[in-house]
């Protein structure tokens, strides 16, 4: 096991905790150290799981709107209502 992978989990770790959190702040620290650890490691979390303005997770439902759009479908941050766009026939964004 390469440290790619080892920093890829605990990215992942690091977004569920983030999700199971009630602290708004302790929850943007979280996302901060993944996209961190993402970076250094040249990882893609993907796009879905966290909003890139504000920093706050994506949690379906609850700090998340999804609306499908004629061309795209709409993810929108329900903190900050940024808008991120995901082409209905594109690129295939993974999700973590
Ligand atoms: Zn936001």
């Amino acid at each position: 096991m390469d440290a790619r992978e080892i920093a890829k989990e605990r990215c992942e770790k690091l977004i569920r905790l983030a999700g199971e959190t009630k602290d708004a702040r302790l929850s943007k620290r979280y996302i901060t150290l993944a996209r961190k650890l993402a970076m250094r490691h040249r990882i893609s979390l993907g796009g879905k799981a966290f909003c890139r303005r504000c920093g706050t997770v994506w949690v379906a439902g609850r700090t998340l709107k999804v609306r499908r759009g004629k061309k795209a479908t709409l993810y929108i941050c329900g903190a900050c209502n940024y808008v991120r766009r995901f082409p209905i026939s594109g690129k295939k964004f993974e999700v973590i």
